[in-house]
């Protein structure tokens, strides 16, 4: 099974993702955690990617799609992958078709988490990140236990640097005029609108609810384990 989560920034990708990878027991893979990894390791990519992240623009599609093409033709990705932050242009989406048609994996499944836009500036300047496991908080509605530290490996928290609120506004206005077109490329596939402005736990309820009987159909390994009890979490 082959996911796509799309949605504007701050509309809850980063925490579906973790919950479905979870559940379906298949890679969550984050263009965006690639490139930042790829920064922090001073690579060409991640030193070509840096100003124009923290600029809030988009990476450009060549090199994006060469890292994407290269991690979902590992192991892992064999049962399929939930894709989180790509496509993000109409020529990623081209692309993706490619590479999932030579890796003969189904027709992705669309997951579209939509929010109002003018919830997501505060939703995205309140947003902290622990730089290890990748958890996600929201000071405002999902603080973490010890303030400052992630509830999971206690590690201490951290704001991303493209979350002020000048380069939200940019990354906002790029999503609506570069991202938001993607969609209209996806319309008549499987596509499935969801509301984003309700607490994580709703929103993992629909889309499990929109999964299961793909999942049930499929029968593939990884999914059959998620049929199983206790598997949500
Ligand atoms: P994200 O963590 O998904 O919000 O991505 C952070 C930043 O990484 C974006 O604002 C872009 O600059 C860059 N980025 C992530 N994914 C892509 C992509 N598919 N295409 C181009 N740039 C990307």
């Amino acid at each position: 099974m082959v996911l796509l989560l799309f949605g504007p920034p701050g509309s809850g990708k980063g925490t579906q993702s973790g919950k479905i990878s979870h559940w379906l027991r298949i890679p969550a893979i984050s263009t965006g955690d690639m490139l930042r990894e790829e920064i922090k390791a001073g690579t060409a990519l991640g030193k070509a990617a840096k100003s124009i992240m923290s600029n809030g623009g988009l990476v450009g599609d060549d090199l994006v799609n060469r890292m994407l093409a290269q991690r979902v033709s590992l192991p892992d990705c064999e049962h399929g992958f939930l894709l989180d932050g790509y496509p993000r242009t109409v020529e990623q989406a081209e692309y993706l078709d490619g590479v999932l048609a030579e890796q003969q994996l189904r027709t992705p499944i669309v997951l579209h988490l939509d929010v109002p836009m003018d919830a997501l500036v505060g939703r995205l300047t309140s947003r902290r990140q622990c730089p290890s496991c990748k958890r996600i908080y929201n000071l405002l509605h999902q603080p973490p236990k010890r303030p400052g530290i992630c509830d999971d490996d206690g590690t201490r928290l951290i704001t991303r640097k493209d979350d002020s609120e000048d380069v939200v506004t940019e990354r906002i206005r790029t999503y609506d005029e570069l991202t938001r077109p993607v969609l209209a490329y996806y319309q008549d596939r499987k596509y499935h609108q969801i509301r984003g402005d309700r607490s994580p736990g709703y929103i993992f309820e629909e889309i499990t609810g929109i999964l299961e009987p793909v999942v049930a159909k499929n029968g593939s390994s990884c999914c059959t384990k998620a049929l199983g009890k206790g598997q949500k979490s």
